[in-house]
């Protein structure tokens, strides 16, 4: 599917969808200095590499135009999923979560809970679109392990070995098909 097609589905499921890039959204810049003070400066991307989901907007780097098809699907399966925990367990439940189990920093089960649901879309859709030998590649599996452990999403879930079960459980049932 080509991109205007992927959004076309979105906008179909959620008619509010829209994409606001970060660069001119006031909102995630106070985000971007919140994360930067938050995580003592460890978290400086969150404008230029990372996607966001607020309400029925995605918020998007500027290298979002540069995406190609493939990848855009990839990520818009995970985006989808955020949209659909949202609708879910409603917008204050959805912050809930996000925000506060069990602590903004350091230890937010809530947040990786939801972050494993969505990455497990990435992996499927990796798998689906580039085929398994992508799914399986280390980088991957270092860069999404990372995000959990590391400072990009506030050091969420820090235990590194149930990560990466967490991964590896995933990937054994898309390779059981
Ligand atoms: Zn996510």
């Amino acid at each position: 599917m080509t991109r205007e097609e992927l959004l076309e589905e979105l906008r179909r499921e959620f008619p509010r969808f829209r994409i606001c890039y970060k660069r001119k959204s006031p909102l995630s810049r106070a985000i971007h200095w919140a994360l930067v003070a938050l995580t003592m400066g460890r978290q400086r991307d969150f404008l230029t590499g990372y996607y966001t989901v607020i309400g029925d907007t995605l918020y998007v780097p500027d290298s979002w135009d540069a995406l190609d098809d493939v990848d855009c699907e990839i990520l818009l399966r995970h985006e989808r999923v955020h949209l659909r925990q949202r609708r879910r367990y409603g917008a204050l439940g959805m912050a809930f979560l996000y925000l506060v189990p069990f602590f903004p920093l350091g230890l937010a089960y809530g947040r990786a809970r939801l972050e494993w649901e969505a990455y497990t879309e990435t992996l499927r859709a990796t798998a689906e679109r580039r085929g398994l030998a992508a799914a399986r590649d280390p980088q991957l599996r270092a860069r999404i392990v990372e995000r959990f452990v590391g400072p990009a999403y506030g050091w969420m879930w820090p235990f590194r070995k149930r990560v990466e079960r967490w991964y590896d459980e995933a990937l054994a049932d898309l390779e059981r098909g």
